[in-house]
């Protein structure tokens, strides 16, 4: 057997360091590089494009390895986080120059996707939260922290699907799971949504942290957040002073909306591009600062449910629309306003350079006006966030006394403090200014005190300052006062108490002041470190203001109007817009549409040919809601609005949704999730629900659905179908009205009129466009002919016998020609309990039964 080769110290040190780092690269600190070695080295010399090198070439075993420098490192490590690495740096923690032996090495911070905070990638107006979670056997405990801007919360959820919303609307990028999970669990969220897996089981007890969960009454909320504490003080190892205290949330609260109909609703990412352009939050956003950019998208996320916070928010937004004048001039002040947020948390990190407390000064001086112009419009509805709008003079008079306007990204070379600031720094600055002009002025004293008008004052190194007088007029110094240091062939040097005091403070400003200047600063940091807390509550009141100016500025640019709300489950929206579309198409071009909906009516169903606007016209009512829900105006000349306190989708082609299941498949979990899950105060939106199987099956369970609706969900609905055969519906159930999408003949071209009129669609229409479409006349005749035959057929059969689903079931004599096999597929479906059946399950069922048709 080859011998192994005895690794060397270093290898040694090293393989100790990395065991403990197993799922990170270790950024090996020798001299000016990081260096990776072993795997490290080979995965991370293919992702960074490193050369591949290796220690102890000719060795049996050569130890793979590549290196970076060090000054260049933060470029390597945003692209590893970037593709999901954690990167572990390990830094020389011991003076080589003064250690003998190895230097004592340190890993002094675990960089993850959810704890980056020094990336150049870190978007301003998004925010970057790791997530924790937790388990009890009964409900999930989540947590969440924003490591740049400190903001902390944790919930309760019921359900994985609860969890999976949460992480993909907060776009979470890590995960720290806080007890064991199934594999299974823990793999779906890492391929579903791209999550980086991280540990901790254990909790560690951080004095300086333990406040922030203290106030916590619920046991699984305070250990989720305690843990995911514990997993920041052992990654980051630094201060966390701006960390905010856990603060509860209930996702119960605000307005829910599954990831799908985020998703496919577009409000912040697009479907085709998955970028900002194109969706809501790309329309809503004229905020002006990085923190109201980040409130937006929080606001968007969850939508009010409390018809009274709504009021207040419209309330501000009105006020602002009114005051035309003082809106403009508060854009203007906010746009000058720093991300203060995420400065509070550099500051707590140590981070903050001269020029960044410039800018908070710069921000701060904002404030007196911002508040000024507030309390000119304010008519008690600012009342509230005019508390949180302090200008904090004390900070700007220290940062005005204290820091230059022109200080330089480094903080120890100098040119940080201002003049004046501090009586010691001054006159070592004056020491390095003036030491010329005094040594001169010394000379000249000298030569007169003396009458030697040859004295003259030099410098050497190893002598440093001396006072030169020839031999010849030694004769005349005064006894006593002159040191002799040097002598030399016809001359003699001395020093002098005043002179050596002149060298010391020459020679030692320079130095001194760098130090001092350094202190200084750090003084100045700890003070604002001191109002981190303050700080982040102006922050989050300007933001707001920020976010409230956004929704007047939309408002007002594309004539939305204020939608009142109502209890009486009304919805009544005339000549409402879709706020995104007519944006890309202009104003001109889109075409107004009403949705109304009175108490009794619960489900609108909408007919119509592909193209004709049906599922714009949906959306147009779920953005109208989430809009009118976050506080903003509506695209509509008028709007009264029940407060939904769900919304639940099945539009579009969200086909690669869950990898490996069929369109069908999701449509029926997501009909699943509706059904169940909706109250008579949510929002159901389906469109073309049942398209994805087999006419009859598709029809079959359409119409089963919108009877369940009616009986037992009673949420107001949307349904959007080519069945035709459905708008019977309407004469047997109460709850059911019929619209349709015009359409008419142009010039020879069927021009869809994106109008919804009252009724089912014609149902000639696909023969009329085929006219259109020149197909043979023979062939159109034919088809007319089966038409009316079709039609006097389903006229015999008149109405569907409609049945409540759960209730009673009763046979079904929709069908006019179908098989037995059909039959018994029929006969199946009815028998399964839609109640007691999970998705899995159905997929099977449904499988089986498309087997035998
Ligand atoms: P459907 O769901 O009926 O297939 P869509 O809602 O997808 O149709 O709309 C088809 C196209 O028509 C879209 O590209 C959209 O831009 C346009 N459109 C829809 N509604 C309107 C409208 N009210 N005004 C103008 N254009 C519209």
């Amino acid at each position: 057997m080859p011998q192994k080769t005895k690794q060397t110290p270093m290898m040694e040190q090293y393989l100790g360091i990395k065991a403990q780092y197993p799922d990170a690269f270790l950024f090996y600190r020798l001299g000016d590089f990081y260096e990776m070695f072993n795997e490290d080295a080979i995965k991370g010399s293919q992702i960074l494009e490193l050369t591949l090198t290796s220690r102890n070439r000719n060795a049996d075993d050569p130890i793979p390895m590549c290196g970076i420098p060090y000054h260049a490192a933060q470029g390597y490590i945003d692209t590893l986080i970037e593709q999901g690495y954690k990167v572990a740096i390990c830094e020389q923690v011991e003076d080589p120059k003064t250690t003998k032996g190895m230097v004592k090495r340190e890993v002094v911070q675990l960089i993850t996707p959810g704890t980056v905070m020094d990336s150049k990638g870190l978007e301003a107006k998004e925010n970057n939260f790791l997530t924790a979670l937790g388990f009890d056997g009964k409900q999930y405990g989540f947590a969440y922290v924003d490591l740049s801007t400190g903001e902390f919360k944790v919930a309760l959820l019921e359900d994985e699907d609860g969890v999976i919303n949460e992480c993909s609307s907060l776009q979470t990028k890590e995960i720290v799971f806080i007890c064991d999970f199934p594999e299974e669990f823990q793999n779906s969220l890492k391929e579903r949504l791209g999550l980086v897996l991280s540990y901790q089981t254990e909790e560690i007890t951080n004095a300086e942290l333990s406040f922030l969960t203290a106030e916590l009454t619920n046991a699984l909320e305070k250990d989720v957040a305690g843990k995911l504490l514990s997993y920041l003080s052992i990654t980051q190892k630094r201060g966390l002073a701006h960390l905010q205290k856990a603060e509860e949330y209930q996702p119960d609260h605000f307005l829910k909306m599954d990831h799908y109909s985020k998703f496919n609703l577009e409000l912040a990412r697009s479907i085709r591009t998955g970028k900002k352009q194109g969706t809501l939050l790309w329309l809503l956003d004229e905020t002006k600062t990085a923190m109201g950019g980040r409130l937006l998208k929080q606001w968007l996320d969850r939508p009010l449910i409390q018809a009274k916070k709504i009021l207040a928010r419209q309330e501000m937004v009105q006020s602002l629309l009114d005051s035309y004048f003082e809106r403009v001039d508060l854009q203007d002040k906010l746009t000058r306003i720093y991300d203060l947020e995420r400065l509070a948390g550099r500051v707590a990190f140590g981070n903050v350079n001269g020029r960044d407390l410039i800018q908070l000064k710069t921000s701060l001086m904002q404030v007196p006006q911002i508040r000024t112009l507030l309390e000119g419009i304010n008519q008690g509805q600012w009342n509230e966030l005019l508390l949180g709008i302090e200008p904090m003079e004390d900070l700007v008079s220290l940062i005005e006394a204290a820091i230059n306007e022109e200080a330089p990204l480094a903080i120890t070379e100098g040119n940080v403090i201002k003049d004046g600031f501090h009586e010691q720094l001054d006159q070592y600055r004056s020491a390095m200014k003036n030491g010329k002009q005094w040594l001169a002025e010394l000379e000249a004293s000298e030569r007169q005190a003396t009458g030697i008008k040859t004295l003259k004052v030099g410098f050497n190194r190893v002598f440093g300052y001396y006072i030169e007088v020839t031999k010849a007029n030694l004769g005349n110094l005064e006894e006593g006062r002159y040191e002799r240091k040097q002598t030399l062939a016809n001359a003699e040097r001395f020093i002098t108490p005043e002179l050596k005091k002149l060298e010391t403070q020459i020679l030692e400003a320079e130095e001194k002041s760098v130090d001092l200047e350094y202190q200084l600063f750090l003084g100045v940091r700890e003070e604002v470190k001191k109002a981190i807390g303050r700080l982040q509550t102006l922050a989050k009141s300007l933001s707001a203001l920020d976010v409230l100016q956004s929704f007047a500025a939309v408002s007002e640019r594309y004539q939305y109007v204020r939608p009142t709300l109502n209890r009486k489950r009304n919805l009544n929206i005339v000549e409402g817009r879709h706020p995104v579309v007519e944006k890309v198409l202009g104003h001109q071009e889109y075409i107004p549409n009403t949705i109304s909906m009175d108490d009794k009516t619960l489900i609108l169903l909408i007919t119509g040919p592909n193209m004709s606007g049906k599922s714009t016209y949906m959306r147009q009512l779920a953005l109208t809601v989430i809009m009118a829900q976050m506080g903003c105006f509506v695209p509509a000349q008028s709007a009264d609005l029940p407060v939904f306190d769900r919304i639940f989708t099945r539009i579009g082609a969200s086909d690669d949704l869950i990898a490996g299941q069929s369109t069908f498949m999701v449509e029926m979990m997501e009909a699943n999730q509706a059904l169940r899950h909706a109250t008579k105060d949510s929002l159901i939106l389906f469109d073309e629900l049942g398209r994805g199987t087999a006419t009859y099956d598709g029809m079959a369970l359409a119409q089963s659905i919108i009877e369940y609706i009616q009986t037992n969900v009673q949420a107001k609905t949307l349904f959007s179908t080519h069945y035709h055969e459905l708008t019977v519906l309407d004469e047997a159930l109460s709850g059911v009205r019929n619209i349709h999408v015009g359409a008419v003949e142009q010039d020879g071209e069927v021009v869809f009129l994106h109008k919804m009129m009252d009724g089912p669609a014609d149902k000639s229409y696909g023969i009329h466009v085929a006219k259109i479409a020149g197909l043979p006349t023979a062939l159109l005749e034919r088809a007319a002919t089966i038409l009316q035959k079709l039609e006097s057929e389903s006229d015999q059969k008149s109405v569907i016998e409609t049945a409540p689903v759960v209730e009673e079931p009763q046979q079904m004599n929709l069908f006019t020609e179908v098989s037995t096999e059909e039959l018994s597929v029929i006969e199946a479906l009815k028998k399964i309990d839609l109640l007691d059946t999970t998705p899995r399950e159905a997929l099977n069922i449904l499988y089986d039964l498309q087997k035998r048709i």
